[in-house]
């Protein structure tokens, strides 16, 4: 049998999380010996690779306001921090906004949210039904009280960010294994390391999962219950018959459907339904566009009803079915295991934030940004921290 790989930490899933966890840990401490375990470096299915990347400060969760805060301004200088030997990672961040329209019943929220945006810091307009129009002359505003547009928001390429946390985290010591970490090895109350597939043991007194929609398999081998499920998603790629003098935001129409320009002459479309299925399946149906979202996109902009699928796909989401957000830092029964997941759709733009979080919580160090309302205690004591229906 081979023997024990013994290391300070060990992290599970090497996504963008995984990833971003690595990297903080090894900048902060570079004497640490980090293990990140990765099972498809191809990353083929891994939520960061299939994700839509956008990022927005328009959140109703102060702790999910200011990860986004961070976020922006990480993501600014990215390419820039993270290059290795002059090669440069190219994250294409465009700051092309997020315009969440709404109904009258969701006016109230959206004010109180934009208020506490704001205050913040965050930078958010009141847009009346009249300005959308003018802006967005296609738009029909009819049923609409009015708009919060955020200039600032945009989108990435989710890859991208991943493998230049990883490449960053590669560089300053951190070690990327290809594995699959089948159980969680513990003794006595403490989390000693993990099992891969190979029946090799990585130990190390610290475990971070990291597994994404995968974790809460992970976790039950230590009779953990973490409340995370995988839902698939789909997007649908479309090529649109005008060629719009500027990307159109990302545009959320009061029923979660979602577009914003991906290329000139060319949408993503998406929508969480609650008939989308649980498990692990990847397939998309295109009937899922033109049955269920295709109506009401051109019911919201009339010349949408010549749109063109050119094709599609489907990812997962990790679901925390307790609140919709994340659970981080240590589980209040397992010293030494750590938890970053259940990020509900929103974590591609939370990947920075986190890992510098989780690197904080590990190392003793006072958090920069206090996430400790976001924590594994609340899972535990059924204490759920929930969005205001912005999610
Ligand atoms: C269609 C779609 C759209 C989305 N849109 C957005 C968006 O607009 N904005 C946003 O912020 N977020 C969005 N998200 C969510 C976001 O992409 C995810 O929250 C984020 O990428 C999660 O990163 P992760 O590293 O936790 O998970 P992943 O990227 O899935 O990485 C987990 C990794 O763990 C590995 N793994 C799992 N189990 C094991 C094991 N036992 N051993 C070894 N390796 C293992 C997997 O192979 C995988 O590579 C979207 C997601 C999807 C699917």
């Amino acid at each position: 049998m081979t023997a024990p790989r013994v290391c300070d930490v060990v992290v599970v899933g090497a996504g963008a999380m995984g990833s971003s966890v690595a990297y903080h840990l090894a900048a902060a401490d570079p004497a640490l010996e980090i293990v990140v375990v990765e099972r498809d470096p191809s990353y083929v299915r891994a939520s960061s690779s299939l994700t839509a990347g956008n990022v927005r400060v328009q959140f109703s969760l102060e702790e999910n306001i200011e990860i986004s805060l961070y976020a922006l301004a990480v993501f600014e200088r990215f390419d820039e921090q993270m290059s290795v030997e002059g090669q440069k990672p190219d994250i294409r961040f465009r700051p092309e906004g997020n315009l969440f329209l709404h109904a009258p019943e969701g006016c109230a929220g959206a004010e109180s949210a934009m208020a506490l945006q704001r205050s913040l810091g965050g930078e958010v307009e009141w847009w009346a039904p009249e300005e959308a129009e003018t802006r967005f002359p296609f738009l029909e505003s009819e049923g609409l009280v009015g708009g919060t547009f955020g200039p600032l928001d945009g989108h990435l390429d989710g890859y991208a960010l991943l493998m230049g946390y990883k490449a960053k985290a590669a560089t300053l010591g951190a070690e990327f294994v290809v594995g699959e970490a089948r159980e969680l090895v513990t003794r006595g109350g403490r989390a000693k390391g993990v099992r891969l597939e190979t029946s090799q043991y990585v130990l190390a007194p610290i475990v971070v999962n990291c597994a994404g929609a995968w974790a809460a398999d992970l976790s039950r081998t230590a009779d953990i219950d973490l409340p995370v499920v995988p839902v698939k998603r789909q997007v649908f790629v479309l090529e649109t018959p005008e060629l719009f003098d500027q990307p159109l935001p990302l545009t959320i129409f009061p029923s979660g459907l979602y577009f914003r320009s991906e290329a000139p002459g060319m949408l993503l479309v998406g929508k969480s339904l609650d008939d989308d299925p649980e498990g692990y399946s990847f397939s998309w149906q295109e009937s899922r566009f033109t049955d269920l979202l295709w109506p009401e996109l051109a019911r919201w902009v009339p010349s949408f009803d010549r749109l063109r699928l050119i094709r599609g796909w489907a990812g997962l989401y990790a679901v925390n079915t307790m609140d919709g957000n994340a659970i981080l830092g240590e589980w209040p029964d397992l010293e030494g295991l750590f938890h970053a997941n259940g990020f509900s759709g929103h974590g591609l733009q939370q990947a920075p934030a986190v890992g510098r979080y989780l690197a904080e919580l590990i190392l003793g160090h006072e958090p920069t940004l206090d996430l400790s309302a976001l924590g594994a205690e609340r899972i535990v004591e059924g204490r759920p921290l929930a969005e205001g229906g912005l999610v």
